[in-house]
């Protein structure tokens, strides 16, 4: 798999990331988990459940697997590759266990639910098989296993949103976290393995969502991003047990789409103008929107706010007409500019990015040529650029011959790629001169004489801590005099404080 830089969504760095503990947890089972997750922020989100779920049963973390007790691997099986590597850290914990009988292997979410008993019963490599939405039951599953039982609950569920368990969270820099707004996909694009490993879509409790950003706010983080696969169709009704909370009465009222009136559905756009609301401070981020579903009402709602980010990422995955038609994604290339020239009319600065398959079943030169194109229209910031990969079960495993050969396959990537380097430079060079409000979130990682953060825009910001007294989760304005492929490169300008959040931000300031 290629990608052009790393971000939080899917984040390269972050693969096989272990747990690590935030403070030393009172355990009082004498037991110790370790967990190493794999895949696309929503993993790692569920990662932090599964913490969450275990320290409240008693059991310590460790980012150290060979003293744990209870080995988890939090799986992703989007791409080939991506179970390629889960099942070589399988059999690294497996030759372990030799020496440790005692030691427990569990395998959670997308693999889990696909490869259940070839692990189990076939390969014997694991004790533990839990699907995403059965983590709820691991404390239960652990005891079966601990007896001897090979424990399994794979069972997909249409109404889990793990609302009510505040996540635990991993590594974090304490300046941004996701949170989890739905789980599952109702769509069916013939490549993707989704909607058979994480089942059907369903939206959390808005009240829920709010606590949890509110209670993030005031840990001290400054930036949310709220996850979805399909964000735009986010919607929850509110019960009778809670149509008279403040906010989803005050969110309906609120909505520019709906006019408002107690009681009726959270939108997405609803949803987002609420947490933006906590306060200036909290920048609030979303992905992934999908471009049938994106509307004017999210676009004007992240013009009404300066904390919501102008960033949107509106995956098109192919340029051809054709292609999408066969990849199921049920737009076409002229609806999708459309999108992106609605993006631009009402956000005029907005980031946009986007992710794209090369070698789909059947594509033609004349296909990659339109991606190509479309590519140059959209002007991406950023992209993730992936090959082809055929998941079994898939619509296009069942429908069409994968026969794009896959040296072709990477050499399309490869153009594909070099195109995006190039759009991502333009990108970066006309930023050059501006200046940019950052939400400090670390050191550089070259140096830590610098300071590493990002714009609204979601493009990486570095600049030199001399002079000022930053600390991580300020916001510093930052001119930018250089730039590489992926990051801007400034100097500070002026201090931070709550009033700058008042600030107009302009190119010129
Ligand atoms: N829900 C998001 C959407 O609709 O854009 C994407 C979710 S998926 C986890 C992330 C990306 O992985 C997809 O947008 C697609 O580009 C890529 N992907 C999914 N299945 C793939 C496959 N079989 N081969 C290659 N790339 C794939
Ligand atoms: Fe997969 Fe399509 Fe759902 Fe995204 S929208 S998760 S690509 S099925």
């Amino acid at each position: 798999m290629l990608e052009l830089t790393n971000t939080r969504l899917h984040d390269e760095d972050r693969q096989g990331e272990a747990f690590s503990p935030s403070v030393d947890h009172n355990y009082t089972t004498g037991k110790k988990f370790y967990i190493e997750s794999y895949g696309c922020a929503m993993n790692f989100a569920d990662s932090e459940i599964v913490a969450s779920i275990l320290q409240g049963k008693g059991f310590g973390a460790t980012r150290n697997f060979e003293e744990a007790d209870l080995v988890l691997v939090n799986t992703c099986s989007i791409r080939e590759k991506a179970e390629q590597t889960v099942r070589s850290r399988l059999h690294i914990f497996r030759q372990l266990k030799r020496s440790k009988p005692s030691l427990l292997i569990g395998v959670l979410g997308c693999m889990a639910e696909r490869l259940k008993s070839k692990f189990l019963e076939e390969e014997k490599l694991v004790d533990l098989v839990v699907g995403p939405d059965a983590y709820r039951t691991l404390p239960v599953l652990i005891e079966e296993a601990e007896g001897g039982q090979k424990a399994v609950n794979v069972l997909l569920s249409r109404e889990e949103t793990y609302a009510d368990i505040s996540p635990i969270r991993i590594d974090s820099n304490g300046v941004t976290a996701f949170v989890s707004i739905m789980r599952g996909c109702n769509n069916m694009c013939s490549f993707c393995v989704v909607p058979f490993t994480r089942g059907r879509e369903r939206s959390r409790d808005a009240i829920s969502i709010v606590k949890e950003c509110e209670a993030l706010y005031n840990e001290g983080y400054r930036e949310v991003t709220l996850l979805g696969q399909n964000v735009d169709s986010y919607y929850w009704y509110p019960n009778s047990d809670n149509v008279d909370n403040e906010f989803i009465s005050g969110a309906a009222n609120n909505s520019p789409s709906t006019g408002g009136g107690r009681g009726e559905a959270v939108t997405f756009a609803m949803l987002l103008e609420t947490v933006a609301k906590i306060s200036p401070l909290l920048r609030v981020r979303f992905s992934t929107s999908h471009p049938k579903d994106i509307t004017d009402d999210v676009l004007h709602i992240i013009c009404r706010y300066e904390n919501i980010c102008n960033y949107i990422h509106l995956p098109v995955q192919s340029g051809s007409n054709r292609i999408l038609q066969l990849m199921n994604r049920t737009y076409t290339r002229e609806w999708y500019m459309s999108k992106i020239k609605r993006i631009r009319e009402i956000i005029p600065d907005c980031g946009i990015s986007s992710d794209i398959i090369t070698g789909f079943c059947t594509e033609t030169v004349e296909d990659h040529l339109d991606t190509l194109d479309l590519m140059k229209f959209a002007r991406y910031d950023m992209s993730y650029m992936f090959f082809y990969s055929e998941r079994p079960g898939t619509l296009a495993a069942k429908r069409y011959q994968d026969d794009v050969p896959e040296e072709t396959k990477k050499r399309r990537l490869d153009e594909v790629v070099k195109l995006q380097n190039k759009l991502s430079r333009e990108s970066n060079l006309k930023d050059i001169g501006k200046t940019f409000k950052v939400l400090i979130e670390g050191d550089s990682k070259r140096s830590a004489g610098d300071w590493r953060g990002r714009s609204t825009q979601n493009k990486v910001i570095v600049f030199p801590k001399k002079g000022f007294d930053f600390v991580k989760g300020d916001y510093a304005f930052v001119k930018i005099h250089d730039c590489t492929g992926a990051t801007l490169i400034g100097e500070a300008i002026i201090t931070t404080d709550a009033p700058m959040v008042e600030m107009e931000i302009s190119a010129t300031l």
